[in-house]
């Protein structure tokens, strides 16, 4: 594209506007090859040796990652745990590393049991208080700081640029899991992120038909390097047709992001005032604990996920969920089809998630439908 000021709208609708040289399709190839032919001066002058480490397939996907989030270099993974889980695997055992409370619950899990006994020292914090994570930081010790904004179930918003400042003055680095922001809404790597991770089976594929993960760095550097070679070693790269149909689906990514957060506003500040409905926990409503951090970080809405509390408990909360029929009961979220999920039951013992939480995640569905359907449901458990 020539050199003009081109909104990240339009740049993820033609995936940065490559056009095949050759054959000027305007649709990628898929690269099947596993391996890659050596010259006879015993060089690789294409730059590829094995597809363990990369894959022809993987560069538009990953230069438009890097484009939608400002940042210098993107690589794919085979899903977000492997992507997130590369982040600390570059760790070395001894360091110290602060982490969420409130966060993805199988990432916490794996940092609680692995992580540790492999020997990090991690510490979970109220991420969404900047003065506790200030207070958790050691100055030369900590060496990852971890957030995720808004943070899986309760959606609790950390300040990224003022945790950002603290992080980078103890000499450690920040990495944000963006999964439920995504670039649309939130740019971490212009608030002083180094590292930007998301669940690329959620928002950024957002069909539900593949698992994928991505990271972003602000830099092309010494822990960038490591972090690819993590990958290339584990060999926890995407598969070539699911980094095709990611690229597929990022090109519609603003447009499905931006009515599901019409919607989810919608929704929350409808069932904000349900009899049936306790409380609801959602960034755009002015009365969450987190509005005022989320209004300045995020542009252009406040995301398609949101929670409510349904009143009467555990038992109506799950009651609800067994009778709504548009909704689909399901975990994860992100897709064009509305989810939701009684989040305890799969959490298990342990969770911070309150037993009367239903997750939803919002899709592309008519809103005034998606209210109509879980209203009768809510009534109908409650008369039950
Ligand atoms: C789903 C999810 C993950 C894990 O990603 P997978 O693609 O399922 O491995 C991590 N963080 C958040 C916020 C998620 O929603």
């Amino acid at each position: 594209m020539k050199d003009v000021s081109i909104s990240a709208a339009s740049l993820a609708a033609q995936a940065l506007g490559w056009v095949d040289p050759v054959t000027k399709a305007v649709v990628p190839p898929i690269h099947m090859s596993s391996t890659y032919q050596r010259d006879t001066d015993n060089n690789y002058s294409s730059g590829r040796i094995y597809a363990r480490a990369d894959n022809p397939t993987f560069d538009q996907v990953e230069a438009t990652l890097a484009a939608l989030e400002g940042g210098s270099r993107a690589l794919v993974f085979s899903s977000g745990m492997s992507a997130a889980c590369a982040c600390f695997l570059a760790m070395s055992p001894g360091d110290h590393i602060i982490v969420p409370k409130v966060m993805y619950w199988s990432l916490r899990n794996w940092l609680a049991t692995f992580a540790t006994h492999w020997g990090l020292k991690i510490d979970f914090v109220d991420a969404d208080r900047t003065d506790a994570v200030a207070a958790a930081v050691r100055p030369g010790a900590t060496k990852l700081v971890w957030l995720e904004t808004p943070a899986n179930p309760t959606w609790s918003v950390s300040d990224i640029a003022a945790v950002a400042e603290i992080t980078h003055k103890a000499g450690a680095l920040l990495a944000i899991d963006s999964t439920v922001a995504t670039p649309v809404l939130t740019r971490p790597i212009e608030l002083g992120a180094d590292i930007v991770m998301h669940s690329a089976t959620k928002y950024l594929n957002g069909h539900s038909d593949i698992i994928a993960g991505a990271l972003i760095g602000a830099r092309d550097d010494a822990h960038w390097a490591k972090l690819r070679a993590i990958r290339a070693q584990l060999g926890t790269i995407l598969g070539q047709m699911e980094a095709w149909l990611l690229m597929r689906g990022i090109r519609t990514l603003f447009p499905r992001v931006q009515w599901a957060c019409r919607s989810a506003q919608s929704l929350a500040e409808r069932f904000a005032g349900h009899p049936m409905v306790a409380d609801v926990l959602y960034p755009g409503l002015a009365s969450f604990p987190g509005h005022a951090i989320a209004a300045r970080q995020m542009h252009g809405g406040f995301g398609g996920m949101l929670s409510i509390r349904v009143k009467g408990g555990e038992r109506a909360a799950i009651a609800t969920a067994a009778r709504v029929d548009l909704w689909k009961r399901a975990t994860s979220l992100g897709g064009v089809e509305s989810l939701i999920e009684h989040r305890a039951s799969v959490e298990g013992p342990g969770t911070p998630c309150p037993p009367d939480l239903l997750r939803l995640s919002v899709g592309v569905e008519d809103s005034g439908d998606l209210f109509d359907d879980l209203d009768q449901a809510l009534r109908r458990a409650h008369n039950a």
